[in-house]
């Protein structure tokens, strides 16, 4: 049993991560958009930059929100929340 990963969930500048095969082994997701890692702790680029889409995203090394730089381009992925509170991306 999955729930949506809506917005309601969200405290309103939650960083949290979840596990990728790609991206040194994380995405970091932030208001239902996901972001991979440059290299860097702290900058974060949207995860469709490949697809064109210039947003990043900057936190502290311990994980707090600073900033959102740009605007997505397109919808957020389709993200779920398990009843174990971990979060999955289905695209
Ligand atoms: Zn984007």
């Amino acid at each position: 049993m999955m729930e949506k990963y809506g917005k309601f969930e969200l405290r309103s500048d939650a960083i949290e991560f979840i596990p990728s095969n790609r991206s040194n082994g994380r995405l970091l997701v932030h208001r239902e958009y996901t972001y991979v890692s440059m290299n860097t702790k702290t900058r974060w680029y949207c995860s469709k930059k490949k697809m064109g889409c210039k947003t990043k995203l900057v936190i502290t090394p311990e994980g707090e929100f600073v900033e959102l730089l740009g605007q997505h381009d397109h919808p957020p992925p389709l993200l779920y929340r398990t009843q174990d509170g971990q979060i999955i991306k289905l695209n």
